[in-house]
């Protein structure tokens, strides 16, 4: 989500006339889109923003902006204020179309002293229409909604992204089926909880019917979506997959824990019981599908025994692979006024153990692949093996093979030869 806002920056900044440097000495202006999910993002932003104090006195008029989720939290602004005050413009989530006229005010009072803050404590309206520079010529990411109505103990979202407002249909139709006239072949569908889509606009429309619509679009190839909460996911859901060429075999089904009692204090709103009977419909009527997860570890009263239940829940799950956090705690939300936070290091012993444990069944899932043949939407040239290109299966897998710049941005036939923990290896069929 944030990664495609800073794609409409990038938008926004080219259509006032802005270009793109490399290096950071050669910059007018530099804009940090923050991100809170975590503490360790928010740590590292303030670090860099800081660093740049020095560099200012060799560049008395370099304009700094920042904005996201970060600046949504009042606490972070009066920090900012009082420690990073050179810092010339923040702003929050909820006005971003109102970046080109607040930098415009910026770039006539340069002198002014510290920071022009506009951060809006609620969305007024899905503003439609504001540009954006996306990073890949051939696959894009559509936002579908806005914000969170969840309140997951433990997340920030929405506090800082607001309650959940989908965009019409008519106008995600319409910006994909003119990125497919461009020359995208993917699209990714984007939500913090994509399965509730269209609730505050239809009483007739859901996701999945979205889902058809997208897949009826002339020229598009792959559609992903993310992401979804496992309290919303319907049946419908697979049947769509299922039926349709385009919609990719891969599903990000965040379970955050394998423990019932720990998922009831994260307010989640379905047990592992639940989790494991729709991943288990998902491999039934779907056998080729993949299942990624987000898993959090060390939330406050989590046993050794809640632990087990988070390991053995991965395991029976066989997930291709998931994204592990160290719980964080986040001002504002439930789980941080809880007396029972568990030191740093058990969460980091019992994080290690996941790992390990993850990184396991994620070979054993890969080694599975080995003799299939595979479409792989080619990314780019490889770093780590020249002469290489790497590119995504429809299970989201990264594949490396044999190949050249002009295969970039295709998709073409792979037949997989080896498996590694992380990614596969293969060959052009
Ligand atoms: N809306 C999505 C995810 C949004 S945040 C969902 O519900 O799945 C992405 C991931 O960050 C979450 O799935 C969760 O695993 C992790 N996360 C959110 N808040 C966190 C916190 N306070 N500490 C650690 N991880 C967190
Ligand atoms: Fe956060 Fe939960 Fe909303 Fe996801 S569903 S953004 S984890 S509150």
């Amino acid at each position: 989500m944030n990664e495609h806002d800073s794609e409409r920056y990038s938008g926004m900044f080219k259509q006032m006339g802005h270009i793109e440097v490399q290096r950071l000495k050669d910059a007018d202006i530099v804009l940090f889109n923050t991100c809170c999910v975590r503490e360790t993002a928010e740590r590292k932003v303030l670090g860099n923003i800081g660093r740049l104090k020095h560099f200012r006195h060799e560049k008395p008029n370099l304009i700094i902006i920042i904005a996201g989720c970060m600046m949504q939290q009042p606490h972070v602004i009066d920090k900012i204020k009082k420690n990073l005050s050179f810092v010339n413009l923040i702003l929050g989530t909820y006005n971003i179309h109102r970046f080109p006229q607040l930098l415009e005010k910026v770039l006539e009072k340069k002198n002014s002293k510290g920071p022009l803050v506009e951060v809006w404590d609620k969305p007024k309206s899905v503003v439609e229409g504001i540009p954006s520079i996306r990073k890949h010529k051939f696959k894009a990411s559509v936002n579908i909604m806005y914000g969170c109505n969840n309140f997951c103990s433990y997340c920030i979202v929405p506090y800082t992204r607001g309650r959940e407002r989908s965009r019409g249909k008519e106008a995600i139709i319409d910006e994909i089926s003119s990125l497919v006239k461009e020359g995208v072949l993917e699209v990714t569908l984007l939500g913090q909880n994509v399965n509730s889509y269209g609730r505050d606009l239809y009483s007739d429309y859901d996701f999945s019917d979205l889902l058809s619509d997208v897949d009826k679009i002339d020229g598009i190839r792959r559609i992903r979506f993310m992401t979804s909460h496992p309290k919303d996911a319907t049946e419908k859901i697979i049947s769509t997959i299922k039926a349709s060429e385009n919609i990719c075999e891969n599903f990000h089904l965040p379970v955050q824990s394998g423990s019932n009692s720990i998922l009831k204090k994260m307010n989640r709103h379905y047990t592992r019981e639940q989790y494991l009977s729709f991943a288990k419909k998902l491999y039934e009527d779907i056998p080729e599908i993949t299942l990624s997860t987000d898993i959090i570890i060390g939330f406050p009263e989590e046993t050794e025994s809640d632990f087990e239940d988070t390991l053995s829940l991965a395991k029976e799950a066989f997930f291709d692979s998931a994204y592990i956090f160290l719980y964080s705690k986040r001002t504002g939300t439930k789980a941080a006024e809880s007396s029972h936070q568990i030191p740093e290091k058990v969460k980091h012993e019992r994080f290690d153990r996941i790992l390990l444990e993850m990184n396991k069944i994620a070979y054993e899932k890969n080694l599975k692949t080995i003799g299939s043949t595979e479409k792989v939407l080619v990314d780019g040239l490889s770093d780590k093996y020249p002469g290489n290109v790497y590119g995504r299966t429809r299970g989201n897998k990264i594949v490396t093979f044999k190949g050249d710049l002009s295969m970039v941005g295709t998709i073409v036939l792979v037949r997989i030869l080896e498996a590694k923990r992380a990614t596969l290896i293969g060959e052009l069929c």
